[in-house]
């Protein structure tokens, strides 16, 4: 039985999959691959974009509907059929590679699947990638965290408190899923025009966004592909 493997894709840009990813990806049999319903009922799914700019087979692609909505019920029902299907896939002695962006064990819900198929004793592998916030760091040109600097990740719940201790703390912050804490941000922005602030949104795709400028910053509705360093430079 091959394991199944879960690819990470890296955060958008195809050249920034590892081989061994793609080398996963251009032997499977078949690939897992979520997809999301946006407002106006179109389908968009940014690994399948990255799948296919790497020339993978759409035939190999099974794209799978993943609800976006903060009740995850809906999300964990389609990840146990993803699961159902993967490990039966799997014991007939197929391929099968499921993947997510970025990393796909950082921030990243498909891991349930992983655990699901592991705790059932059907062999898994996780293939590393690069998380967004390596690749935005990379884009702004940044030294994420330097010498004794702490780093922290925030998947988007915070507040302009939090901020400021962590920031007095000597920690260098960074917040994911920025759309859950838009206001926040601001308020912070506007009590410390002192840090560094690097946003990013859409690293590694076309619609690239790279902004250092905390009054811009603050005229911004973030959305769900976005991410901010925030720094104290001098400490
Ligand atoms: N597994 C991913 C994280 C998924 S959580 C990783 O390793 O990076 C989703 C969050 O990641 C988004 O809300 C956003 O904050 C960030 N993100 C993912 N891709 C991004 C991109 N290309 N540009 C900016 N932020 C991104």
């Amino acid at each position: 039985m091959y394991p199944v493997i879960f690819v990470s894709l890296g955060p958008g840009e195809p050249e920034l999959i590892t081989l061994k990813g793609l080398k996963a990806l251009q032997t499977a049999d078949c690939i897992f691959c979520p997809e999301t319903q946006t407002k106006a009922g179109q389908c968009s799914s940014r690994a399948a974009d990255i799948l296919l700019r790497l020339d993978i087979p759409s035939d190999s692609i099974l794209r799978f509907a993943l609800p976006m909505s903060k009740l995850r019920e809906k999300a964990w029902e389609a990840y146990n059929q993803v699961y159902a299907e993967a490990a039966s896939r799997c014991k007939d002695g197929q391929r099968v590679c499921i993947v997510a962006e970025g990393d796909a064990g950082f921030c990243s819900s498909i891991h349930y699947i992983y655990e699901k198929l592991r705790a059932d004793g059907i062999p898994v592998e996780h293939i590393a990638g690069i998380p967004a916030f390596i690749a935005a760091g990379a884009r702004g040109g940044l030294h994420v965290a330097s010498q004794e600097e702490r780093l922290i990740v925030i998947p988007g719940t915070t507040t302009a408190e939090e901020i400021e201790k962590l920031i007095n703390e000597k920690s260098a912050i960074v917040i994911m899923k920025l759309s859950q804490c838009t206001d926040e941000v601001h308020r912070c922005i506007r009590l410390h025009p002192e840090y560094s602030y690097h946003y990013f949104e859409n690293v590694g795709t076309p619609d690239e966004q790279y902004i250092s400028d905390p009054q811009q910053i603050e005229t911004i509705r973030f959305p769900y592909f976005s991410l901010l360093i925030i720094r104290k430079d001098s400490f």
